[in-house]
């Protein structure tokens, strides 16, 4: 029998939790949360350091308890949650089929609220040669390992990739004993935020070896040893610089990727380049009534900005139930130089937009310049930008108004 709500939630992580309780301020009523997990709050659980909710609620949270900020508020106002319920298949008419302990079990939705998460990549994905011994782990992996399962994944490591995940855990593993040997990283720049770094890498020594990559792993059974090598500017090996290095374990922190399988299941269109959909203002997909926040749509930096994205596209869900009347457009946004990815992709509504960028680069004194033709429609300045944090910018309605055409570039 299909079961009809109005609004659906795959997803109870940072972002699932926060659209949850947002829908219900907005008076949605009919509303269902579905974790495929054991429990709610998401990847939040597992990130046991400090650091989380600055700007949302002006304190230095662990994730545990940044998440249970909002489990107690879904709890207080008695929103519907499934737990161990993972949804696995997703319609354009909004049908969403769920497995859970009672089988199968069929949802009818007005609307669907992605918030899938995203997951690590993997050796495979980054195609390192050598033997396949035990010893390499994803960084989110041993993370999960060591916090919530009290198992120490060794004693002599290597971090492949400068990513957040790779730092934060650069520094959990030094604190239970191990040695960091080093964090290798293959792009000039660390991928990873200052903050992080400084914290993370500086503050216990361990060196940050940029330009250099794995080329090579040993291990008979166990990892015995990986061997890394300067790279020049077109990403080629340099001549003579490889280096043997002995550990046992080998974290990979080398990107996220968005969950979108049940996305592209039901025919959303993605944004290759954030690997998300891609979607207007409102945080609507290409599928009318199937809306997306959180690191499923774009990986986020830090969780406040998931929260934050969650509760602004709830308006875009609560006008979409309204049918509030639209003042329509139908503008791209076209990205120039400096710029990697914007998110919205489409503007097809007349209103507030938040716009998220990330650069290519890291840079000083720099600035985003929004243009319709030759007419300057905002200047924002930057003292620094930077590859790991994410660039928001608030457009007013009135400043859109108008518009034939909407493009950005970073001087
Ligand atoms: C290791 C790590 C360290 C971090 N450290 C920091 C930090 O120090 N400070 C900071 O501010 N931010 C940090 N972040 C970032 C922040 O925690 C995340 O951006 C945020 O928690 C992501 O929330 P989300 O809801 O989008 O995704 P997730 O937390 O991944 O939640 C997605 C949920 O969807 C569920 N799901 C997926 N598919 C299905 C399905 N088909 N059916 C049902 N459920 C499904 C998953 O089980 C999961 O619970 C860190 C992130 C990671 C991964």
């Amino acid at each position: 029998m299909m079961s009809e709500k109005e609004v659906i939630i795959i997803g109870g992580g940072a972002a699932g939790l926060a659209a949850a309780v947002a829908c219900k301020q907005k008076g949605i009523e009919e509303l269902l949360l579905i974790e495929r997990g054991g429990y709610l709050g998401g990847i939040l659980n597992q990130c046991i350091h400090d650091g989380f909710g600055l700007e949302k609620f002006h304190i230095s949270l662990a994730g545990p308890e940044y998440a249970q900020r909002y489990i107690e508020q879904l709890l207080d106002q008695e929103i519907p949650y499934l737990l161990n319920s993972m949804v696995v298949s997703l319609t354009p008419q909004k049908e969403v089929v769920v497995m859970g302990s009672n089988g199968l079990q069929h949802f009818q939705a007005k609307v669907v609220i992605l918030a899938m998460g995203c997951r690590e990549r993997t050796r495979g994905a980054i195609g390192i040669p050598g033997a396949r011994p035990s010893g390499i782990y994803t960084a989110g992996v041993a993370q999960e390992l060591i916090n919530l399962k009290d198992y120490m994944v060794g004693e002599k490591i290597v971090i492949l990739g400068s990513g957040d995940i790779g730092l934060i855990m650069a520094r959990r593993l030094t604190l239970e004993g191990a040695e960091v040997i080093t964090v290798a990283e293959k792009l000039p720049y660390s991928s990873g935020l200052p903050r992080n770094i400084n914290q993370c890498l500086y503050d216990f020594n361990i060196p940050l070896l940029l330009n250099h990559t794995v080329v090579d792993i040993e291990g008979n059974g166990r990892l015995s040893g990986v061997t890394i090598a300067q790279l020049g500017k077109r990403g080629g090996i340099i001549p003579g610089s490889k280096q043997k290095i002995a550990c046992d374990t080998l974290l990979l922190s080398v990107g996220l990727i968005p969950e979108n399988e049940l996305s592209l299941e039901a025919g959303i269109l993605l944004d290759p380049i954030t690997g998300g959909p891609q979607v207007d203002q409102r945080g609507q997909t290409s599928l009318p009534g199937i809306f997306a926040c959180g690191n499923v749509l774009q990986v986020h930096d830090i969780v406040d900005n998931v929260s934050l994205e969650a509760e602004y596209i709830v308006e875009g869900v609560a006008e979409y139930l309204r049918g509030k009347p639209r003042k329509e457009c139908n503008i791209k946004v076209e990205l120039e130089k400096g710029l990697r990815y914007v998110v919205p992709q489409t503007l097809n509504s007349l209103k507030d937009t938040l716009f998220s960028f990330r650069v290519n680069q890291p840079g000083e004194k720099k600035a985003l310049i929004f243009h319709d033709g030759e007419k300057v429609i905002k200047k924002k300045s930057f003292p620094r930008v930077n590859p790991a944090e994410m660039i928001r910018v608030k457009l007013s309605s009135r400043e859109l108004e108008d518009l034939k055409s909407l493009k950005v570039r970073l001087v």
